[in-house]
């Protein structure tokens, strides 16, 4: 898997299909050992504009494709991206450093969105309507324009695909500004992309310094649409930096997911999947549980469970056999842990287990469970690492004030056998998304987003490409 995943490294930029390197270059390493795996060329202003002239100059043409041809070629990089998943697991277990069986799972996840949205270019409906003016209004969904995509490291094959899945099939063209952590996912989907039969200025991919290209890509008044994930600060400067354009914007930013369990709840389950949402990614994504609360009177008998189980869970390199988790993407994000762990003993709460760095070293940190404390930390801050700190509480409405007390608003999760709870809370919450006796609710089907500081927007589902079409209204005075 590590071979084809190496088969698949390429060590330059795709600006409208020309493979562009450069003198300046990145290096991109292997969390696991810290070990360089490759280098990308670091791009400045110049490279991206012409990447930007290139989208600007394919959209008339691409978005006045037929949709069903967009569906067809959505289907044909889809079955590319099928016969290559070991290579594309490789590829991210190599520069992310999640599991292997983890990370052929996020290439499988990340398809799923280019099939759902080839089905949903086929279903640019618009509707009519009879005015009362005597006219006949139709309206047609038509593509924003070219968008800039910014991706994050923890996912590099699905929020890419999240986006470029309804952008393609919308007929909006492209320019891909990937993690730098994690760049060689993104060109080799979008070299399949090619493969495939997309026009080649339809999309690029550009690599180098965030800000630089990130300046040029916000202030082009050629981009009409912007879609980011990524951290809240960054999304809040980028729209800043959109405004005097008036982009279209889509934020998938940071949330701190409050993760609750009642009394009635069957523990067993909840542990499990608690386990599930919380180490995915090693811990590192923006939906995994950051705070749990449980009802006091099985606070103990949950936690105790929890820790047993988060005990036994192995710990390794992305390419070990078994490995359930993997390093951090790098060295701030372990300090990170260790700074919330440090809080949160020095609140009051007891290690239940783990608690220290790993003994593998480098960027391993043990999956850690505390009981107790102050939760103050874990409602502003995500962890983004292998830390559930446990909180217990009485009453359902106190649990409620402190999952909806937080400037955050993205994904959060209930364990409960008591279907009207679950309702009152999943009405109640403050956020995008609530999975009821889940830790998993991903997929390419289910609207995707938060509210608040989370951001806006949502992805995948039916919704999904509404991100990227706008409406034009057509009046008709018919006699
Ligand atoms: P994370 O904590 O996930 O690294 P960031 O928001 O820093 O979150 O990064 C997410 C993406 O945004 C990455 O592709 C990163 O390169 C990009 N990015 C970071 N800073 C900027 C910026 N000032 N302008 C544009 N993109 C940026």
């Amino acid at each position: 898997a590590r071979d084809a995943g190496l088969k698949l490294l390429r060590e330059h930029a795709l600006i409208a299909g020309e493979a562009v390197t450069g003198d300046k270059r990145i290096a991109v390493d292997d969390p696991a050992t810290g070990e360089i795996i490759g280098h990308v060329p670091d791009l400045g202003v110049a490279e991206t504009e012409r990447a930007v002239q290139a989208a600007h100059d394919a959209f008339p043409h691409w978005s006045r494709t037929d949709p069903h041809k967009r569906a067809a070629f959505l289907r044909e990089w889809a079955r590319l991206i099928d016969e290559n998943l070991d290579g594309l697991g490789g590829l991210m277990a190599l520069e992310n450093g999640k599991p292997f069986e983890e990370a052929r799972g996020e290439a499988v996840y990340a398809n799923s969105f280019l099939k759902w949205f080839a089905g949903e270019a086929e279903r640019l409906l618009g509707d009519t309507q009879d005015s009362p003016l005597g006219h006949v209004i139709v309206t047609f969904r038509q593509a924003v324009g070219p968008c800039a995509l910014i991706t994050p490291w923890n996912f590099p094959a699905a929020m890419l695909t999240r986006k470029l899945g309804p952008a393609l099939a919308a007929g909006c063209t492209a320019v891909v500004k990937p993690a730098s952590q994690t760049p060689f996912t993104a060109i080799a989907l979008v070299e399949l992309a090619y493969r495939a039969g997309l026009p080649k200025s339809v999309l690029s991919v550009v690599t180098g310094d965030a800000a630089t290209i990130g300046g040029v890509l916000t202030a082009s008044p050629l981009i009409r649409k912007l879609s980011f994930t990524g951290s809240t600060p960054v999304g809040r400067k980028l729209a800043e930096q959109c405004a005097p354009t008036l982009k279209r914007l889509s934020m998938e930013l940071g949330g701190a997911a409050p993760l609750m369990v009642f009394e009635d709840a069957d523990l067993d389950l909840a542990v499990a999947e608690t386990i599930k949402g919380k180490f995915r990614n090693s811990g590192q994504t923006c939906v995994c549980p950051n705070r749990v609360y449980v009802q006091a009177s099985v606070a103990e008998a949950y936690a105790n469970k929890l820790a047993e189980a988060v005990a036994g869970i192995p710990v390794g390199p992305a390419f070990e056999d078994g490995v359930k988790v993997g390093p951090l993407i790098e060295d701030k994000a372990i300090d990170k842990v260790e700074d919330h762990l440090k809080r949160v003993v020095a609140s009051g709460a007891k290690v239940l287990t783990g608690g220290e760095r790993h003994a593998l070293g480098g960027r391993f940190f043990q999956p850690t469970v505390t009981l107790g404390g102050d939760d103050a930390l874990f409602r502003e801050e995500e962890t983004f690492g292998p830390l559930i700190p446990v909180f217990p509480f009485e009453t359902e409405d106190e649990c409620l004030e402190k999952a909806n007390d937080s400037p955050f608003g993205l994904a959060s999760y209930v364990f409960t056998r008591d279907l009207d709870r679950a309702m009152r809370i999943g009405r109640r919450i403050e956020a995008g998304m609530i999975g009821v006796n889940t830790g998993l609710m991903s997929t390419a089907v289910a609207p995707f987003g938060g509210i608040k500081q989370s951001g806006y927007g949502r992805e995948g589902s039916t919704h999904g490409i509404d991100e990227y079409v706008e409406i034009k209204q057509v009046t008709l005075a018919l006699r």
